[in-house]
């Protein structure tokens, strides 16, 4: 029986709605039995979601000591959401998921996971209404995710289609758009890294799959990449959101196993 887990879970530290402890509790009550705690680190180009400074050490301290409290109970982690563009040292952290979300263009961060309205905003006023450049400059920032942050496991690998269900920015099956993720996703698969099969955006009522898409996650299996599954909750209802449903959809790719951290690192449990 495979055990369940989540290592992508925000916090009231953070935008998240719940106090880590909530979390905790209904992480019990639904028999999570590996909880990771990922707050946004402190992103100075973006602070309305991420953790502030003082923030940061709160929750480093309140993980931690849940963490030792319900020890008998269920493995907790202190990790963190390393964005792009943060330069916060990540050595306190048990594991690290590297995100992109945002692009740097014209002396502005654009923020891909705003809104549909800013999305395309900043699509007409910087790109020049291309959105296939808007997808190869998010793609660049992507490819160079493990060199800036040293991340275990790399975010929603596909987030700058969250406003793009049924294809209304861009063409997912245009060589452009598979020419950018292919070089970023080549790039990652020389490293040491986890994908992950995110649903977050589903349980925020963003989009009806998780990320990454099919066509990515085959490319994924077939460069012999590694994928572990989580929620992106913000909220205690959503720890578990989508466990069994990503973990199919690992399987319809060819997937064999998924990876969670333990004690001792990474590890492979049969799915
Ligand atoms: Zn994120
Ligand atoms: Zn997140």
């Amino acid at each position: 029986m495979i055990e369940k887990f989540n290592f992508h879970t925000h916090t009231v530290f953070c935008d998240g709605k719940s106090t880590a402890r909530e979390i905790v509790i209904t992480a019990l009550e639904k028999n999570l039995r590996h909880l990771g705690f990922s707050g946004h680190s402190f992103n100075p180009t973006d602070t309305d979601f991420c953790m502030s400074l003082e923030n940061t050490e709160k929750y480093k301290a309140e993980v931690m000591s849940l963490k030792s409290e319900f020890k008998d109970k269920i493995n907790i982690y202190l990790g963190i959401e390393q964005d792009f563009y943060s330069s916060e040292p990540t050595d306190d952290y048990e594991f690290v998921i590297g995100s992109v979300h945002s692009v740097f263009k014209g002396g502005e961060y654009l923020s891909v996971d705003e809104s549909e309205k800013a999305a395309l905003n900043n699509i007409s006023s910087h790109y020049g209404g291309n959105a296939y450049k808007y997808c190869e400059d998010y793609y660049k920032n992507v490819a160079e995710i493990y060199k800036k942050t040293h991340c275990g496991i790399v975010g929603h690998f596909d987030l700058i289609t969250k406003f793009n269900e049924g294809g209304k920015m861009f063409d997912e099956s245009d060589k452009r758009y598979i020419s950018a993720y292919k070089s970023a996703l080549s790039e990652l698969l020389k490293e040491d890294v986890i994908f992950e099969i995110n649903s977050g955006a589903i349980s925020r009522g963003y989009r009806f799959s998780p990320y990454p898409s099919l066509s990515i996650l085959r490319d994924i299996f077939i460069g012999g990449g590694k994928i572990t599954v989580s929620s992106d909750s913000h909220d205690k209802s959503t720890v578990d959101f989508g466990f069994y449903e990503s973990i199919e959809y690992a399987k319809s790719c060819g997937f064999k196993e998924v990876y969670y951290l333990t004690p001792d690192g990474f590890k492979a449990q049969k799915i």
